[in-house]
């Protein structure tokens, strides 16, 4: 294992409610410092509160991370508070489903800006000072349905699609000063945002996940907290399908 000589700063984006969440309780609670991004002050905050009352390290910032300008001013103030932020999570994500002819340019642009173009404004400022320090780990939360494509989720499917491509490229870009990036494509997760699927719906997916189950939040966690790791080093450019088996 590598030895870590300081405590790492990590920043987790939509980690107000589900996967981000989850994932920002499991990176803090090996010591490493949270910055708790989300939409909203209250469930940013109330995330970080939480991971402090449980003994570990976090503060919290309401972000809109569709929004080029302030993740940049966000950036500053974070860089010239930290000086680096070592990990990166790119998780925040919405969806806004529709049939292609339906689907308004609203719905596109929203989708893509909020989970796709994020990722590159906080890569762009984040990321050099991770390439001077020589160690930086950058983590893109995609899904399966950005490698399967999806009826009804051409926008987000898109997007998800466009991470991979995105990840992969920085990854190259990155390597020659150990900064890793690698993706983290879930199956069908129990949050907010799979609870807005009917019964039927969800019966359909169960049928197509050979492990049987769908998955938890802490099944992410988990993936996203190894990648983010000092002993993940030597790995960079991939895409972890974590859903029971549906991407074989
Ligand atoms: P949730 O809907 O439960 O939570 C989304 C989080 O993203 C919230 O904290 C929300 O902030 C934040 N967010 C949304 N838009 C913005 C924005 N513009 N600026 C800042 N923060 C924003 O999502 P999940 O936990 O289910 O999903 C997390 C990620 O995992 C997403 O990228 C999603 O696409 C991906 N994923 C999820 C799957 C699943 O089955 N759940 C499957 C495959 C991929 P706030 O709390 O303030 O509202």
């Amino acid at each position: 294992m590598t030895e870590k000589t300081e405590t790492r700063i990590a920043l987790v984006t939509g980690a107000g409610r589900g996967i981000g969440k989850a994932i920002a309780e499991m990176i803090a609670s090996r010591g490493t410092h949270v910055i708790c991004v989300s939409q909203s002050e209250g469930s940013c905050g109330s995330a970080a509160e939480a991971i402090c009352s449980a003994g570990y390290s976090a503060e919290a910032m309401a972000v809109d991370v569709s929004d080029s300008a302030s993740v940049e001013a966000a950036a500053k103030a974070l860089l010239a508070k930290h000086g680096t932020i070592d990990i990166l999570v790119n998780n925040a994500g919405i969806t806004r489903d529709g049939l292609l002819f339906r689907m308004s340019d609203e719905d596109w642009d929203s989708v893509v800006r909020t989970n796709l173009n994020s990722c590159f404004y906080w890569a762009k400022h984040l990321a050099r000072p991770m390439t001077k320090k020589r160690w930086g780990r950058i983590v893109n939360i995609g899904s399966v349905v950005g490698l399967m494509g999806n009826a009804g989720q051409a926008n987000y499917a898109a997007a998800k699609a466009g991470m991979v491509g995105l990840t992969k490229s920085l990854a190259k870009e990155f390597a020659g000063r150990s900064v890793t990036v690698n993706a983290v494509a879930p199956g069908f997760i129990q949050t907010d945002m799979t609870d807005a699927l009917n019964d039927e719906q969800k019966a359909g997916i169960l049928s197509n996940i050979p492990l049987k189950r769908f998955g938890q939040v802490d099944d992410i966690a988990h993936a996203v907290t190894f990648l983010t790791s000092e002993n993940a080093g030597y790995i960079t450019g991939q895409v972890f399908t974590v859903d029971g088996g549906m991407v074989m």
